[in-house]
């Protein structure tokens, strides 16, 4: 790939990097025939259990399914309210629907785009049994606050951590965990795209629980206690072992591909704060930044131009997300709304976000620098 063509993000570029070490792995699994529940499987999840911190770790087919999954083993019944973030990815609202659970639409802080306790407290009905905290864009949601309304309302946490992989929350007592293991169970997933991305679909649960780790991996495999004995209802949803294979090597990589994304995101911050009508992304004092997405606010209603501005000099951008979650057709006849939403709806028209991956080039950090600064000059 030439230096010139900036992409949202590149894998080829990062492939080639890594080539012996990936090509090697993925090898020893088509030389083995062990393509379903190889070895590999088992000594990634125990690598990232300890990457992690998180007792258990239980591979799956994609972090929708992990989603899905978890919602399944949480004592939750049919029209049992589930509080997800108004501004997000749609994977929790379409699982919680599908399980004949009702999402409840809450608003975000608009500092940090994460799920904030006052709107969760906002959203509590009799019927709320259930949060699942979505770390957006790379950073934890503020935990502390959140885990305490859930204990005082005896309420499930479900952390949804496709985006925040290696993001460490710090407590006021001082004490840190990474994302995904403070709640009752966190999900991953990990598409191309993500942080830890592996080459197709790939996803994870992680749990501190020993019985609910054990049901969520009989869950994965048809809810079998062993072959042909199925305990509970579960799915098919495994991890390939290639994936798993090709995992493993990059998880030894995954704080240098971190390292690598604040580095960009210092030089945006950089060459970027300070600018009238434009928020560079705010960094939580409680949370570190992997910097999943950098994601600018745009004022004025001059998102879109922005966006047409980068086009026209070859820069892609992208807009996450377009739409909260009851302006989605499929959800808004089975959703409750908590509120107006005000903080989630101004989002979604000046949210922007910029290219950012493993791979940039300085030239390409500044040419992408430039273009932005002569748009609001
Ligand atoms: C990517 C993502 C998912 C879904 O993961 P898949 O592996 O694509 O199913 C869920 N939630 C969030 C916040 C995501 O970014």
């Amino acid at each position: 790939m030439s230096d010139d063509k900036i992409q949202m993000v590149d894998l080829t570029v990062q492939y080639h990097r890594l080539k012996d070490e990936i090509d090697r792995a993925i090898q020893s699994v088509t030389e083995s025939g062990a393509f379903i529940n190889g070895p590999q499987v088992g000594e990634f999840a125990a690598h990232l259990s300890a990457y992690l911190g998180a007792r258990h770790v239980i591979p799956c087919a994609n972090g929708t399914d992990a989603l899905q999954i978890a919602m399944m083993r949480l004592n939750l019944r049919k029209g049992d309210e589930v509080i997800i973030p108004a501004f997000t990815y749609a994977a929790a609202a379409e699982a919680a629907i599908l399980l004949g659970l009702t999402p409840v639409a809450a608003d975000v802080d608009s500092r940090t785009f994460n799920l904030s306790a006052d709107a969760v407290s906002e959203a509590l009905s009799e019927r709320t049994k259930a949060i699942v905290a979505v770390h957006l864009f790379g950073q934890s949601c503020d935990m502390h606050p959140l885990m305490e309304t859930a204990r005082r309302h005896s309420l499930y946490v479900i952390e949804d951590n496709a985006q925040s992989l290696g993001s460490v929350y710090t407590f006021p007592d001082g004490s840190m965990k990474k994302a995904g293991t403070m709640g009752h169970v966190g999900t991953l997933s990990f598409f191309p795209t993500k942080i830890l991305g592996c080459y197709g679909d790939g996803g994870a649960l992680t749990t501190g629980d020993e019985t609910l780790a054990g049901q969520l991996r009989m869950s994965t495999v048809h809810g079998q206690s062993s072959k042909y004995h199925h305990r509970i209802i579960g799915c098919n949803s495994r991890l390939d072992t290639l994936q798993a294979a090709l995992l493993d090597v990059k998880l030894r990589h995954v704080d240098a591909f971190i390292a690598a994304r604040r580095r960009v995101a210092s030089i945006y911050d950089r060459e970027l704060g300070g600018i009238g009508g434009l928020t560079i992304p705010c960094r939580h004092p409680s949370s570190t930044h992997v910097y999943h997405q950098y994601t600018l606010q745009v004022e004025d209603g001059r998102r879109d131009s922005l966006l047409i501005w980068l086009r026209n000099a070859g820069i892609p951008s992208a807009v996450y997300y377009p739409l909260v979650m009851d302006e989605q057709p499929a959800f808004s006849p089975h959703l409750r709304t908590a509120g107006d939403l005000p903080e989630a709806r101004r989002l979604t028209k000046s949210v922007i976000s910029l290219p950012i991956h493993t791979e940039m080039t300085p030239s390409q950090i500044s040419r992408i620098t430039q273009r932005i600064v002569s748009f609001f000059k």
